[in-house]
């Protein structure tokens, strides 16, 4: 049994969370491969070391001091290394790495040191090995991990190192410098360590007891979802539900690797297992119909009517070619026999909205066309949703009941979802029926 462990950086905020993580760690000999984000907030209001870094790099940039900042830096660190009582010279580390400051100013290299310090650290306090991610996680040339050759990497070092530490978040180009992914990025680098060794399980431990089935900021208490498909998940975080970075999925999905959301701060909850797919037995268990519920604010629907549309093919994709044009990516595209919306975000949209139109007029013309701004996307998602007839229509009476106002609504192809549009006033409101709903549909 092999399990790829990954601490999020609210998991490694201080020495007592090291000490948690620790205690997770040594519950059970199979947890052989450990990543490690930077330290994040001890509380609400407290600085991400990653983000005092990018702090660093500005300062670097523009020749300013960056020594009160890396101050603070280092006394995380130093904080961590005193309460775990760990023998590493930090002084002549931090040492070193505020000299490379000096002379390397890529904004990739900079911002990697708050893992690859973490990494140290817990490598010692674990009686592990530190790999350097720099040495196994590769990119290509066009900025992509090169997967193959990471995975022959990592497999190569695991084979003679079988316990260690790897920092997230960066891996190396072909030349040897430092690539960072985007921000909450070491959730991909678990996922890739996971693939690399065919680990049996992958657990990303965080500060939440699993996926809840809403927003926790906008839902009191909601229920962590017991098993989510990566079909679902992914739904669910295009739509906003931000626990794993998206790009997590495709590496464990690809090897069919169970990946568990857990939390660090209750090793004992169940969390969420995502898996490809759920036995009978697993499915049964999971009464209701809704898996879960997540949305975005700022979008804007365009609708354009034209009286017998159909007698004119290509009308739809002519109009689509309008906002490809301008770089505008369409989210949806409800429609109906003579008319059809295009939702795309409003930020996209923002500059170029008036060329949009006019150019839809003079080359479409349409007998009408419709902007409406200010509208929230809610996407409501469950594997088992094609199964419950009639979903569409409860989803319809408690949003009316409740007096929101339904501007849109689609159902997608493989129907394990139904997006529906409201007013922005009416998001967190929607969202909490939609919970309630949830709730109650098993
Ligand atoms: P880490 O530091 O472990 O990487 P993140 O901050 O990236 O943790 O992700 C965990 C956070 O995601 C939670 O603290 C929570 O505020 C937020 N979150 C947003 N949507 C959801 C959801 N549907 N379920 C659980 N957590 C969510
Ligand atoms: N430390 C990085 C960030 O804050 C990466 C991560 O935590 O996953 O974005
Ligand atoms: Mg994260």
């Amino acid at each position: 049994m092999l399990k790829v462990v990954k601490f999020g950086g609210s998991s490694l905020a201080s020495g007592e969370s090291f000490e948690k993580v620790k205690k997770i760690v040594n519950a059970d000999p199979s947890r052989s491969i450990v990543v490690v984000s930077a330290p994040g907030k001890r509380f609400s209001g407290d600085n991400k070391v990653t983000d005092l870094l990018y702090i660093c790099q500005a300062h670097i940039k523009y020749n300013a001091s960056f020594d009160d900042i890396f101050d603070k830096i280092g006394e995380r660190y130093r904080e961590i290394c005193h309460h775990c009582k760990l023998k590493q010279d930090i002084d002549a580390e931090l040492e070193d790495i505020k000299s490379q400051f000096g002379k390397k100013t890529s904004v990739d290299y900079i911002v990697s040191r708050g893992e690859y310090l973490n990494a140290k650290l817990m490598a010692e306090y674990l009686g592990y090995t530190f790999v350097d991610s720099a040495s196994w996680l590769v990119f290509n040339y066009n900025g992509k991990v090169n997967f193959e050759k990471s995975y022959e990497n990592l497999a190569r070092i695991y084979e003679v190192t079988p316990k260690i530490v790897l920092p997230g978040f960066y891996g190396a180009m072909p030349d040897g410098s430092i690539k960072v992914f985007s921000r909450g990025g070491s959730d991909i680098t678990g996922a890739i360590a996971a693939a690399a060794v065919n680990a049996d399980t992958y657990e990303n431990w965080t500060d939440v007891s699993g996926i809840m089935t809403a927003d926790p900021r906008i839902v009191e208490n909601p229920r962590p979802i017991e098993n989510v498909t990566f079909a679902e998940l992914r739904e669910l975080s295009y739509m906003g539900a931000e626990v794993l970075h998206e790009e997590t999925v495709f590496p464990v999905r690809q090897k069919n690797i169970p990946l568990y959301i857990k939390n660090t701060n209750d090793m004992n909850a169940r969390g969420t297992l995502i898996m490809e797919s759920f036995d009978e037995d697993e499915s049964e268990k999971q009464t209701h119909f809704i898996t879960g519920i997540s949305g975005k604010k700022n979008y804007s629907i365009f609708t354009i009517a034209k009286s017998r549309m159909n007698d004119e093919p290509g009308y739809i994709r002519k109009t689509l070619e309008i906002f490809e044009n301008f770089g505008v990516a369409i989210e949806h595209i409800p429609s109906s026999i003579d008319s059809f919306s295009v939702v795309v975000s409003s930020q996209l949209v923002e500059k170029c909205m008036h060329d949009i139109i006019s150019r839809i007029t003079e080359e479409l013309k349409p007998d009408n066309i419709k902007i409406t701004n200010e509208i929230s996307l809610i996407a409501i998602v469950g594997r088992k949703l094609a199964f419950n007839i009639g979903i569409a229509g409860k989803i319809f009476t408690a949003l009316g009941e409740n007096n929101i106002n339904i501007r849109m609504i689609e159902q997608g192809a493989d129907e394990i979802n139904i997006i529906i549009g409201v007013d922005d006033k009416d998001f967190k409101k929607a969202i909490r029926v939609l919970y309630n709903l949830s709730e109650v549909e098993k």
